[in-house]
């Protein structure tokens, strides 16, 4: 039973687009929910990643994955399960958010989140909040008990204590390796910023989902860029940008070179594709990010889903740190082959 279980499974997510060279069906029926994930896009090629980081990566991807699916395999809402997903991937040290966050110019950690419900097209974003363990849960708190859409720095901050959201000390999110990023960069004289300066390894993690009720939900959370200054703030915190979510179109979440998925408004354009221009999930993605952001020298990807499970993840990089899942069936992807 459960080997057909698997193979039902499997057969179903080969029905999906998986990566940008994949092509996408429609899915034979509907599943009960569908997930994706991402956790960074970038120059992630198999000669620089050992094997036992890939290891690494795929375990923690697919745990990720199965925090997801047991709320929403128990009917849990899209929201929770994306909340929860980068929750957890944000107190990993592997992803450029939360724990792992990338250093400013100054050496600091500033934080940006985003999250979408689809429902009602409710929003809640951070951005460049520093003592906040988990910012997905500070944008969370924006959503849900905010007259507000954006709160920035030690505003979010106040009104995150006030919604009793756990802060942490700034060493927290100390470690080595983001660390001997920034004085690589800065030792270089650069005065420019860079994505997660680990052979550009974009690290940024964020999640879409798609529950039993046929809602839809979006989060990004981030660290930003490496080196950064001035309070520079990227897509991931902008709703349109970095994260997008409506029930009849489709969720999104990005990762990749910020001010790019800006000036593009990168995830509701795909959303608009869809809604005006009769576009299918993958026209939109693929319009979107092989030809619009393509063309401007933007890098990054994202990950989408629609309202009938459909999941496409399209990216212009190496690599990205990806998963699906949907019922009886779960897929962690790193290289643009896979
Ligand atoms: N999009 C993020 C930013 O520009 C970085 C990333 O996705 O790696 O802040």
């Amino acid at each position: 039973m459960k080997i057909n279980l698997i193979i039902v499974g499997f057969a179903l997510l080969s029905c999906f687009s998986v990566s940008s060279d994949h092509s996408e069906s429609d899915s034979v029926s509907k599943p009960d929910y569908a997930l994706a994930i991402h956790g960074g896009a970038g120059v992630i090629t198999r000669s620089n990643l050992s094997a036992a980081e890939e290891k690494n990566y795929r375990q923690t991807l697919d745990q990720a994955l199965g925090i997801g699916e047991e709320i929403l395999s128990e009917g849990g809402s899209a929201l929770e399960a994306v909340t929860a997903i980068c929750v957890f991937m944000e107190d990993s040290p592997l992803f450029n958010a939360g724990k792992g966050s990338v250093f400013t110019h100054e050496g600091t950690n500033e934080m940006d989140a985003s999250i979408m419900d689809g429902r009602d097209l409710n929003a809640g974003a951070v951005g460049g909040i520093h003592l906040i363990k988990n910012p997905i849960l500070a944008a969370k708190a924006v959503l849900e008990k905010s007259e507000h859409v954006m709160l920035t720095g030690k505003g979010a901050e106040d009104f995150a204590a006030l919604h009793d959201i756990e802060t942490v000390e700034n060493e927290y999110f100390y470690t080595e390796r983001r660390w001997q990023a920034l004085q690589k960069l800065k030792s270089e004289g650069s005065q420019k910023v860079q994505l997660d300066h680990d052979d550009r390894k974009h690290g940024t993690v964020g999640a879409v989902a798609l529950d039993r009720s046929g809602n839809l939900a979006a989060a990004t959370s981030t660290g930003g860029m490496t080196n950064k200054r001035y309070n520079r703030l990227g897509d991931s915190p902008i709703i349109g940008a970095g994260t997008y979510a409506d029930n009849s179109t489709c969720a999104v979440s990005s990762t990749g070179h910020g001010e790019y998925f800006i000036r593009l408004a990168i995830a509701h354009d795909i959303s608009s594709q869809m809604e005006h221009g009769g576009k299918t999930l993958k026209e939109a993605g693929d319009h979107t990010i092989h030809q619009k952001l393509k063309k401007m020298g933007g890098t990054g990807g994202i990950i989408s889903v629609d309202k009938e499970g459909n999941i496409h993840m399209p990216f212009n990089t190496e690599g990205m740190y990806r998963g699906i899942a949907i019922p009886g069936s779960r897929k962690v992807m790193i290289y643009k082959d896979e």
